[in-house]
């Protein structure tokens, strides 16, 4: 579905990513976890096209798209949560999912204001709010339902959980779940048990270059890998 290979990101003078390869097939949620700083948002940004790879490359439905702009990524089904959400803070809820609208995919049940309603309550009863007005887990849900209205098809998660309250970590994590079937899941997170109880397999990053990749039932086991690179 995705495959990250090899790819190499500057900021500036500064080497921050140093090779790192990674993929999300089709029916999993994939993680990549490390601590502050490992790499993991430059790594989101660099797939999505905002910092494209200074070498290495990004395969997406069996096709090169590493020198693609955002909106092109976005337009072929890449669908995007940034760590700060971007929900538009003068637009209302319906507002903030209407301009996210893409037309559905072939053989996908198509996203639209309806199915997100019912498939995210909490939403109905915020429809006329601005987005301002909304608490951060909201917000997080309006997020993710925005990128729902991209009908994509992966959807890149970038920190879900941070400052979230845990039982909203807990039914976003429901959430989550529930979305595996139909769209594949690559998410970034510190929160390394949240993320690990709900994703298939993990990557975890350290300074720029993947240290370990293993299925989520392995990484839960290895407690050498957890205290090295996740503090946990
Ligand atoms: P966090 O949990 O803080 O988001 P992260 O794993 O997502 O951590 P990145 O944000 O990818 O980490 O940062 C990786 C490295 O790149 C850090 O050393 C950071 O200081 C550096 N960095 C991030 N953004 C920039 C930038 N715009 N210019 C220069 N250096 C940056």
């Amino acid at each position: 579905m995705i495959e990250v290979i090899d790819i190499h990101v500057y900021y500036g003078d500064s080497y921050i990513l140093q090779g790192v390869s990674l993929h999300v097939k089709e029916g999993e949620i994939a993680c990549l976890l490390g601590r502050n700083g490992a790499g993991k948002t430059t790594t989101m940004k660099s797939i999505m096209g905002y910092n494209p790879p200074a070498r290495g490359s990004i395969r997406f439905d069996g096709q090169d798209v590493t020198e693609q702009p955002v909106y092109e990524k976005v337009r072929r089904g890449m669908g995007y949560v940034p760590e700060d959400r971007r929900i538009f803070p003068n637009l209302t809820v319906v507002e903030n999912l209407e301009v996210a609208r893409l037309p559905g995919r072939s053989g996908q049940t198509a996203w639209n204001k309806e199915r997100i309603f019912s498939t995210f309550p909490i939403l109905v009863k915020l429809r006329d709010h601005k987005g301002a007005e909304l608490s951060g887990g909201e917000q997080q849900i309006l997020a993710l339902a925005r990128a729902l209205m991209g009908n994509p098809r992966i959807l890149l998660l970038d920190e879900p959980c941070e400052g979230l309250a845990p039982i909203i970590v807990e039914n976003l994590g429901e959430i989550i779940t529930s979305l595996k079937a139909e769209v594949p899941i690559l998410m970034t997170e510190q929160n390394a048990h949240f993320a690990l109880n709900i994703s298939d397999r993990g990557y975890v990053i350290d300074k720029g270059r993947v240290r370990y990749e293993g299925t989520a039932a392995d990484l839960v086991k290895n407690k050498e890998v957890q205290q090295r690179y996740l503090a946990v």
